[in-house]
């Protein structure tokens, strides 16, 4: 296998070990990569960004509760004591399995296996309207620019005399019932009724109005009625307008165009509504499946390729079990990536893959403002404040690295004793919707920056 592996323009050095190459460190990457740690492997870890982030804390990134490095950890930090680990910080391009190389903006990288790991990316359905002038809640570049962009408009609301544009100003529009949305909208909705009136004296508090839209019946679609009923209850309780059964069909920056063609007038919304697998280019479109995921067998391996696999949100295992794939959940990555890199040393000891995989579902869990969640675990159910201690311990525990458990905790016990949230800064002005989502991710700096090297 070796033998066939050619080796790079991107200087690597040569080791004698089959080269395993890892594209994306996410969750699913990261796991393969800790069991893979300083075996006879040589492991080449392509990522577009120097970090990895835990995008479940990524919403309160968003409303000015954490600072962005407390969820973010820098790749070459998390892997300094690996002998075996080669970082490249690369955006990976296509793939061609017939050389087995993979192309990225740096150079070409040659496999001897390839993991892929490059997880999803919001999907606004084609709604291309929504898209250019609305933020995902992705990666944490949209949580700090949903930051900027609240607090962007709380400004010039204070500032306008005219009251049909405060109020445009003051309407958030959140789309998508999820986790995402939901702890989106709680944790929005708290600032309004504990900080907004602290901050900013100008703006009546009832004029800010959070609205949540869904288009099935019920928040929390994934998980039981229960906790769905108790989801809306405490938003309805925060004040929040809660639109079920309907959909978004147009936004233009200050106008959103809903299914019933009724009209909100709004200058922020935010798409959490869906997510597509990212797949990168360059495999047959036999191997691609409904939501851009690659259809994998039940050892991961890409189907219709050896020694390509592919982990996480961007493989759709598809089986009589589970007709649409796993969900696209931090637990599936994690279990799959483990899996993998024991199978991927299994084949190499002794030619043949191990154990299929089997997912073990931990539950389900959301918070809903401070205090307040919903918890699914086996076939227990609980809701309010011990929901909440459990979602907080669970999320604490599984932030990577002991700096940013620590950051987070004592930033949780400060806020638990107060709705003080230390964050609400303007660092990097967001531009206003109309312009491209790639475009508005790079800031004037980044651009300046650019242009100027
Ligand atoms: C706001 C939010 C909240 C969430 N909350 C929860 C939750 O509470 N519980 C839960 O279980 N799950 C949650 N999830 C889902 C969970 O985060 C994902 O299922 C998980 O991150 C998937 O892991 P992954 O490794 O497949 O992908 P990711 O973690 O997304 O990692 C993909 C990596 O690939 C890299 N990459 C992508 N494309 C390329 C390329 N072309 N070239 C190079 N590198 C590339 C990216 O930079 C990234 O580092 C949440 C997701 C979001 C967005």
């Amino acid at each position: 296998m070796l033998n066939q592996c050619p080796h790079s323009t991107v200087c690597l050095p040569a080791t004698g070990l089959p080269r395993v190459v890892v594209i994306g460190a996410g969750f699913a990457g990261i796991n393969l990569i800790k069991k893979l740690r300083n075996q006879p492997v040589q492991i080449v870890l392509l990522d577009k960004n120097n970090f990895h982030q835990f995008q479940p804390l990524l919403y309160q990134v968003a409303i000015a509760g954490l600072e962005p490095d407390s969820i973010v950890t820098p790749i070459r930090k998390l892997f300094q004591s690996y002998e075996n680990l080669i970082y490249r910080m690369a955006e990976v391009e296509r793939i061609e399995p017939q050389t087995q190389r993979v192309f990225t903006s740096i150079g070409w990288v040659g496999y001897d296996y390839l993991v892929i790991a490059t997880g999803s990316s919001t999907n606004y359905y084609g709604l291309q309207q929504v898209e250019q002038n609305s933020v995902g809640l992705k990666d944490i570049r949209d949580a700090l620019d949903i930051r900027s962009w609240v607090l962007q408009n709380l400004e010039a609301a204070a500032i306008t005399c005219d009251q049909q544009e405060k109020d445009a100003l003051t309407n958030f529009v959140i789309v998508g019932g999820g986790p995402a949305g939901v702890e989106l909208a709680g944790a929005l909705a708290e600032f309004k009724r504990y900080l907004l009136h602290k901050d900013y004296p100008e703006i009546t508090a009832d004029w800010m109005k959070i609205y949540l839209v869904e288009a099935v019946d019920r928040l929390l679609p994934m998980m039981s009625g229960g906790a769905s009923a108790h989801a809306l209850e405490v938003l309805k309780k925060l004040k929040v307008d809660v639109l079920l059964n309907t959909a978004v069909k147009q936004y233009d920056g200050s106008v959103v165009t809903l299914g019933n063609a009724e009209k909100l007038s709004a200058k922020m919304l935010v798409w959490t509504a869906g997510v597509q697998g990212e797949a990168p280019g360059g495999l047959p479109e036999g191997a691609i499946v409904k939501g851009n995921r690659l259809k994998v067998d039940g050892f991961n391996r890409v189907v219709g390729h050896g020694n390509i696999f592919a982990i996480g949100d961007v493989a759709a295992m598809i089986s009589e079990d589970t007709p649409k794939g796993h969900p696209m959940l931090a637990q599936v990555a994690i279990q799959q990536g483990r899996l993998l890199a024991e199978n991927l040393l299994h084949h190499i000891r002794h030619g043949a893959f191990e154990k299929t995989f089997r997912y073990h579902d931990k539950g389900s869990m959301a918070t809903i403002g401070k205090r307040n969640a919903v918890a699914e675990i086996g076939k227990s159910t609980w809701e309010g404040w011990f929901a909440w201690l459990l979602w907080s311990t669970v999320h604490l525990f599984s932030i990577t690295g002991f700096r940013n458990r620590l950051m987070v905790g004592i930033n949780w016990m400060m806020r638990y004793l107060s709705y003080e949230k230390a964050n609400r800064l303007i660092i990097r002005k967001f531009k206003p919707p109309g312009t491209l989502m790639k475009d508005r991710h790079a800031s004037e700096f980044d651009k300046t920056f650019i242009s100027n090297h």
